[in-house]
């Protein structure tokens, strides 16, 4: 079941939207399918996937830790080596390449923690598409130097102030303004979530993770036991899966945000945790974490990307019929498995992807030698300074922020004025 039937993954998934939007998703779909069929299409996305994005992304053979664990090896699919840092550029390049062919000149996107945001800003930037992302208030003002990305690549970043001001009311405001402008205006979803088509449309933009990896260990005749992506929405797990789903083999394991513990509001384990329950929300049936009134809860994850309460209808109906399991890690690990292969392999995790370590960590061991695991490495951890440094170094970083605050009002009426003088 690659491939949704009219939408729906068994009874996941669905288009349940306010009539306006109905007729900008039929076009979508049906320019999607169009697009996706034309050798012209296909080449021109080949093209950029190459030339910009960078692609295809290594498989490197993690051999010292491999060696440590003693079981299995360990391969990681360097995807954070994607030009903007993460998978997520995959999707946005995708979509805003099917907006141009549609003859839409605005793009507009949701962001929470601001990486989908960036992705879609510097898409935007490469196409020539006007860019305006929706951003909660709280998110804009705790994410600033994704603000300040976005606005560098020349998009306009609307502050959302409504209900909690955070990631789904930038959802619902992006939903707003393309039903207010459909024919001028593409929305370019983050994740492989919300009203068909997003669903089947995002896991095949990001499904070039997965076709990489299924010709990178076949070149290479690994005898691959089990896939291991994050899954936060769930697109760069449902991408690297999808040419797997169909077939017995290998397993396929998506990892969770397990937080600080398994209480309700701890973490964010939409299949494995306590609150896990079906809805609909935003537009699509799938499972969330809800409270008894069909109310989302609270959240919580040291990933930011992680830390939301639905999942993709694709991974859930995956889940239900066991094809994709389910496990999570808690910060802690994620942590620990960030400074393990940064250690051990020189490679950086995003705090999103070293849940995926993490699970590695706990496997390879129980597996022969002789067997393979494929660890996606969804981003690069240089984005998580910020979270990592006051976790590793306290002291040092706290010192080093109260000096760089202390340079900066020192210089702040002569250097970066003239900075600016020309901008
Ligand atoms: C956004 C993000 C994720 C989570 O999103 P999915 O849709 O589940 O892939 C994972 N890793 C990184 C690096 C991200 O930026």
């Amino acid at each position: 079941m690659a491939q949704s039937n009219n939408g729906f993954f068994d009874n996941f998934g669905g288009k349940y939207v306010a009539e306006v939007l109905r007729r900008p998703l039929d076009e979508l779909e049906v320019a999607f399918k169009e697009a996706m069929a034309d050798p012209e299409f296909v080449k021109e996305l080949e093209t950029i996937q190459r030339d910009y994005i960078g692609r295809e992304t290594p498989l490197l053979y993690a051999e010292t830790a491999s060696k440590i664990l003693g079981g299995a090896q360990i391969y990681i699919k360097l995807e954070g080596l994607a030009n903007t840092g993460a998978h997520k550029i995959n999707n946005a390049i995708g979509q805003c390449l099917l907006a141009k062919r549609m003859g839409k000149k605005r793009i507009i996107a949701e962001t929470g923690a601001g990486q989908h945001g960036v992705a879609t800003a510097a898409a935007c930037a490469k196409l020539g598409l006007d860019c305006t992302v929706y951003m909660g208030e709280v998110d804009v003002r705790r994410q600033q130097p994704n603000v300040a990305a976005m606005e560098m690549y020349g998009a306009k970043v609307h502050a959302v102030t409504s209900g909690s001001r955070t990631l789904k009311d930038a959802v619902n405001e992006a939903m707003r303004d393309w039903a207010a402008n459909p024919d001028t205006t593409h929305y370019v979803l983050g994740s492989a979530l919300g009203p068909s088509p997003f669903p089947d449309m995002v896991r095949e933009f990001q499904s070039v993770i997965g076709k990489e990896v299924k010709r990178q260990v076949a070149e290479r005749g690994l005898d691959v036991e089990a896939l291991i992506a994050c899954c936060g929405g769930g697109s760069n797990s449902i991408g690297f899966f999808a040419p797997f789903v169909d077939e017995a083999n290998p397993r396929l394991i998506a990892v969770e945000a397990g937080g600080i513990g398994p209480g309700v509001g701890e973490n964010a384990s939409r299949m494995t945790g306590n609150a896990s329950r079906e809805g609909i929300m935003q537009g699509y049936k799938s499972r969330f974490l809800l409270d008894e009134d069909g109310q989302a809860l609270p959240t919580r994850s040291i990933s930011a990307g992680l830390d939301y309460c639905g999942i993709g209808p694709q991974l859930a109906a995956l889940g239900a019929k066991g094809r994709v399991e389910f496990s999570s890690a808690l910060d802690k690990e994620a942590l620990d498995a960030v400074k393990f292969f940064a250690k051990n392999e020189g490679v950086l995790f995003a705090m999103e992807s070293a849940h995926a370590g993490a699970e590695a960590i706990k496997l390879a061991p129980k597996l022969p030698k002789n067997k393979a695991i494929v660890v996606n490495m969804s981003g690069r951890g240089d984005k998580d300074i910020f979270i990592t440094c006051p976790v590793f170094r306290p002291e040092e970083w706290k010192e080093f922020l109260i000096s760089e605050l202390k340079r900066l009002e020192d210089n702040k009426d002569i250097h970066n004025a003239d900075l600016m003088k020309d901008h």
